[in-house]
Order: structure tokens, then sequence, then C-alpha cells
């Protein structure tokens, strides 16, 4: 029993480890075709960028494999894997639950590490990435790791998700995570700018967040941003 926590912890590590590496490493070759230079005299800082983030794996790891272990077997978390155990309506319901959940926390812990004190300890390791790139998006001081890796891992307990839409919740987590900070807007100018993009947070969103510091906290929607009077727009840096 022991033994099989010991596998599923150090399997989820390198599962987060690898799906960093992969998921950056496409779309940080992507960013040299797209934007040739934009990695330009950025070295160093990809070094610590990947430092920091495989430090973060291994804390996003370990939580996640001990309730991976405990569904295999305990039972624990109400994830099921029974397509009719609920009604089809509540699988993309499922999905905008955890989002926004996960946005929430994030939003609030965001503002908070952004307090001075707070913020020279846990966060100015994000905020060291000037410009961010696709490597940033797990870099992360342990203290702020740590705030983020028990979120997924908590939810799973309270709220019923399919494991099919709980692979689509990470993969938005992941992806999402990686494309906001590699420097230019993939998403067409018609979504950007269009009354749903209002709602979302792309790259254009996120990069005025390290542009500027003391707006634009949210992970995935400006929900809180534009309720809290902290949203301020897009980056003029790049136009999408
Ligand atoms: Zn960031
Ligand atoms: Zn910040």
């Amino acid at each position: 029993m022991l033994l099989a926590l010991i596998l599923s912890t150090m399997a989820m590590v390198a599962i987060v480890a690898l799906r960093y590496l992969a998921i950056s490493g496409a779309f940080a070759a992507l960013t040299t075709r797209v934007r040739p230079g934009h990695h330009a005299g950025l070295g160093a800082q990809i070094r610590r960028e990947i430092g920091w983030s495989l430090v973060s794996a291994a804390i996003y790891g370990i939580p996640a494999g001990v309730v991976a272990w405990g569904w295999d077997s305990l039972g624990w978390t109400r994830i099921y894997a029974d397509w009719n155990a609920y009604p089809l309506w509540y699988l993309p319901l499922s999905v905008f639950l955890y989002l926004f959940a996960h946005d929430t926390w994030f939003y609030w812990t965001h503002r908070w590490m952004h307090e001075p004190r707070v913020f020279r300890v846990a966060h100015a390791v994000h905020h060291a990435s000037r410009p961010p790139t696709a490597w940033a998006a797990m870099s992360f001081h342990p203290i702020e790791a740590l705030t983020g890796a028990v979120v997924i891992p908590l939810l799973v307990f309270l709220v019923p998700i399919h494991i099919a839409m709980l692979g689509v919740v990470l993969t938005v987590m992941t992806v999402m995570g990686v494309t906001n900070h590699m420097g230019w807007e993939m998403f067409p100018r018609w979504l950007v700018r269009s009354p749903v993009g209002g709602w979302i947070i792309t790259a254009s969103h996120h990069q005025l967040h390290h542009e500027r510091y003391q707006c634009n906290y949210g992970l995935y929607f400006r929900f809180w941003d534009r309720l809290c009077k902290t949203d301020r727009g897009l980056s003029k840096s790049f136009q999408p």
C-alpha cells in the first residue's frame, strides 16, 4: 500500500514535469517561428524559469499523486468514470465549475501575493521573468506553487467530475498557463476583441499584469477583475 502511494506520487510528479516540458517546449518552438528574436538574450532567465517550474512540478505532483492513489485504492474523491452517472449537460457545467472555482482561488491568492511583504517572499520569482516566456508557465516560488497545487486535489472531493472532463480542465490549465506567458496572442483578434473575449483571459490580458503588476490578476476569466475594478484591459505591446 505504501509502495503504491510512493509510486503514484512519483508517477504524477513525472507526468506534471513531462507535460510542462512538452507543452512549454512546443509553444516556445512556435514562438521562435512566429516572433523570431523573442527569446534573444533571455537564456539565463529561461534556465531559471525551467528550474523553478520543475520544482513546482514536484509540488503539484505530490498532492495529485496522493489523491490519484486514494481514488484508485480507497474510492476517494467524486471523480466518476460512468458517462451516465450524471446528465450529459453536467459535463460542460462541471468543467466550468472547476475553472471558475480555480479562477476565484487564484484571483484572491494572487492579489494577496501582491501585498509588498508577501510579494518579496512568494511572488517575486514569477515576476522576475521580464518579459515572461512560454517556459514561465510554472515558474513559481514553492509557496506560490503550493497555493496552486492544492486547488484541483481539493475540488475533486467536493464537485463531481467525469475523469475525461478532469482531463479537459487540466489541459486548459496547462495550455493557458503556457500561452498566456509566451509573449504573443494566438487567438484571433475577432475573438479577443469580442464581447466573449471581454470575459476570458488570454495572453493580451495577462501580459499587462506582467507589465503593470497592480491589475489583471485573474487566471481564466475577467469576472473578478471586472467586479473588483482591477481590470485594465489588454496589453498595448502586442495587439492581436
Ligand atoms: Zn504570470
Ligand atoms: Zn502577479
